[in-house]
């Protein structure tokens, strides 16, 4: 899709002058043989015409601003696309209208309508946080569409203060500034003239500095309302000969192109030379540009919308670009991004902590930040390590996993995942050797059967001796097979653990905060382990974190060891530890989850996951369905076609990444029911027509 050309046309306030400011720049553009037309995404207070249309009182400004040119084709250079009675705020028309606003929507059509021409004017509603909905406003809008911003500012008491505020918020969101046009809104008085005069000055001066210059001053035209076309025409070619700088500024203004790659760069440039993940390099694999997120949806380049069955790999909980989050992330980049946590401490961290406490399994009242979930697992592994050191046990130095698990990339981490899939082979001389316990054989969804913990049992028993700890995923082995397994397999796992001197280390990092239908997936079992590893939604979806949680008893006796040798402090500190900027955001979404009614939505998502891929289990190569909280799994008899599967969801607006022998969904919990069934369809779909094969 080609980029849009213009700019984004908004006010210091409503009142400003934006539509003259259009109509005088449109002209203008017109005159000097551009292609150009202006576009109205919302239109409120519209007039009532003939056959109940409702005609749009800015493109009939616009129209009497071309009126002079006397072009053939001026209609079709104005438009407005949503029209509404009330002279109100969109938001408020729409919803009185029983219409709903969105910026994904308003993007879509104004990208379409942009298509139709060199140079696009579109014009806001009100200033920048006129609101289209009870969550977007227009600078949401501005943000989606990248164009450049014109902002009109209403030369009268205030407008300094109006304007500077206006700037910081297009600035803050990173848009790029046009300019300004200041605009005599009323005759004014001779008292005024002095005021209207220091407006100039001083926005001029300040404009300057902030990368928003006053590219032109509209003098106040009474003849813009003459009844006389000639009067009328006349002030219009006034005010469109004052737009010269206007019009040069948005001649050389970057295109979104000048910033970055054209889209074919972007994907070649990947291609030859940005690794992905468990991909080949030279080339690089088949992907997809994404430009945006929002709630459950991703926006691709092509202006295609995919409905999200991933939450970004369990991340993204609640869905994207939650506002509490970003609110949290900006408040703290201005104030401080990154600070070192060797020597410091602050507020972010402390309160993130104070919340994991809280919420944790009884016994875990003691937090380490680290960078990732694979990172979280060195630290748990190094904490069980040092215990025993420090408990002067140092034959207890082995760990023990399940066969079937998953718990990260680094190399401790991935000694712990399944020695088949988990591709010990490739890293033998690096890897330690730990010991693996069967797969928990026990299903979920089945009574428990005693016989499928007895080799566990023997095998724990056995190596007791030699063993620091078991390190499981609690009840849902994710990327390791996505196999959900019976809690009282992991009771009897925690029981036995006490009686043999085994530490139980829970990896969260995947079930963590509701996925599985329970805040931790241990509460299933009614379990608190001995150290818990959180990552993935703990941000909500926004950057990289991880916590572990650790008992006292571990805490305390690593930090006052029975042996004299060995030192006293947890020997683990990376740079970026507990990162600002990831704790208030952290701490966001944790709020943001548990003021959400987050456990409706995954016993929602559950019920309808289950109903939609109830029908898969019988298709050819379909050996289980399965569906535990808001994850739900169609498991294959061979791998999966991956490369061919993905193209078919992005051909049917879903985004869902299949691995090994799963096809598998794990929405945001915000997913609305029509969404789900969307996913759901799609993956019926992509088995009848034996995609996967
Ligand atoms: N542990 C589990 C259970 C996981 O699912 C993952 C990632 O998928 C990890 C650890 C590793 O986390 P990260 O990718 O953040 O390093």
């Amino acid at each position: 899709m080609n980029a849009l050309r213009g700019c984004f046309i908004t006010g210091s306030d409503t009142d400003a002058g934006k539509t003259v400011t259009t109509g005088a720049l449109l002209r203008a553009l017109l005159e000097q043989g551009s292609d150009a037309r202006a576009v109205k995404p919302v239109q409120t207070g519209c007039l009532p015409g003939k056959k109940g249309q409702l005609l749009a009182p800015d493109t009939l400004r616009w129209q009497e601003a071309l009126r002079g040119l006397h072009l053939r084709d001026a209609e079709r250079r104005t438009s407005a696309l949503r029209r509404f009675l009330p002279a109100c705020s969109p938001h408020l028309a729409a919803r009185d209208a029983g219409a709903s606003l969105t910026v994904t929507e308003l993007t879509r059509s104004c990208r379409q309508e942009a298509s139709q021409a060199s140079f696009t004017l579109i014009e806001g509603a009100g200033g920048v946080y006129v609101p289209l909905n009870e969550q977007e406003d227009m600078l949401d809008l501005m943000t989606a569409l990248e164009l450049p911003v014109l902002l009109a500012v209403g030369n009268k008491l205030g407008c300094i203060n109006h304007a500077l505020l206006a700037i910081e918020a297009l600035k803050a969101r990173g848009l790029h500034g046009l300019g300004m046009v200041l605009c005599r809104i009323s005759r004014g008085t001779s008292d005024e003239a002095e005021l209207l005069a220091d407006n100039v000055a001083v926005l001029a001066r300040r404009g300057e500095a902030l990368g928003f210059p006053l590219l032109a001053e509209l003098p106040f035209l009474p003849n813009l309302n003459s009844p006389h076309t000639e009067m009328q025409d006349a002030a219009w070619a006034e005010l469109s000969s004052r737009m010269s700088k206007v019009v040069r500024a948005l001649n050389s203004s970057p295109t979104r192109e000048a910033h970055h790659p054209a889209p074919e760069d972007i994907l070649s440039f990947d291609r030859e030379h940005v690794w992905h993940p468990y991909a080949s390099a030279v080339p690089g694999p088949e992907v997809w540009e994404a430009v945006a997120t929002e709630g459950s949806r991703i926006h691709l380049r092509d202006g295609s919308v995919l409905v999200d069955g991933m939450s970004s790999w369990w991340c993204a909980a609640q869905g994207y670009r939650r506002p509490a989050m970003i609110r949290a992330l900006k408040e703290q980049a201005e104030r401080m991004p990154h600070v070192m946590f060797g020597g410091l401490t602050h507020a972010p961290a402390v309160t993130l902590a104070q919340k994991l406490i809280r919420l944790a399994p009884e016994g875990l009242t003691q937090v380490f930040f680290a960078d990732s979930g694979s990172v979280a697992v060195e630290v748990a592994i190094k904490l069980c390590l040092q215990y025993r050191q420090a408990e002067g046990k140092r034959k207890k130095t082995r760990l023990a996993a399940l066969r079937g698990a998953y718990h990260g990339d680094t190399c401790g981490a991935m000694s712990l995942c399944d020695p088949v899939t988990g591709m010990h082979h490739l890293f033998t001389a690096v890897l330690p050797r730990q010991l693996f316990l069967d797969r928990p054989s026990c299903r979920f969804d089945r009574p428990f059967d005693p016989a499928g913990f007895t080799e566990t049992e023997r095998i724990l028993r056995q190596e007791a001796p030699t063993l620091s700890a078991v390190v499981v995923e609690p009840i849902v082995q994710g990327a390791g097979g996505m196999w959900f397994y019976h809690p009282e397999y992991l009771r009897r796992l925690r029981r036995l653990c006490d009686e043999l001197d085994i530490l139980l280390v829970a990896d969260e990092i995947a079930t963590g905060f509701g996925r599985t239908g329970r805040l931790f997936a241990s509460e299933w079992a009614g379990i608190s382990p001995d150290i818990m590893c959180l990552g993935k939604a703990l941000t909500g979806g926004t950057m990289t974190l991880s916590a572990v949680l650790v008992g006292r008893h571990i805490a305390e006796r690593i930090s006052h060891p029975a042996v004299d040798a060995v030192p006293g402090l947890f020997m683990h500190g990376p740079t970026f530890m507990a990162n600002p900027l990831a704790c208030a955001v952290a701490g966001a979404a944790v709020d943001d989850l548990l003021n959400s009614p987050w456990q409706e939505n995954v016993r929602r998502i559950e019920a309808r996951l289950a109903r939609g891929l109830e029908a898969c289990r019988n298709m050819p190569g379909v050996s289980d369905v399965r569906v535990l909280g808001a994850i739900g799994v169609v498991e294959t008899q061979t791998p999966v076609n991956v490369e061919n599967l993905q193209k078919f969801f992005v051909q049917h607006g879903v985004w869902i990444r299949p691995f090994h022998r799963t096809v598998y969904l794990m929405p945001p919990f915000i997913t609305a029911d029509a969404d789900l069934d969307a996913l759901t369809s799609a993956v019926r779909l992509a088995f009848e027509q034996r995609m996967h094969l």
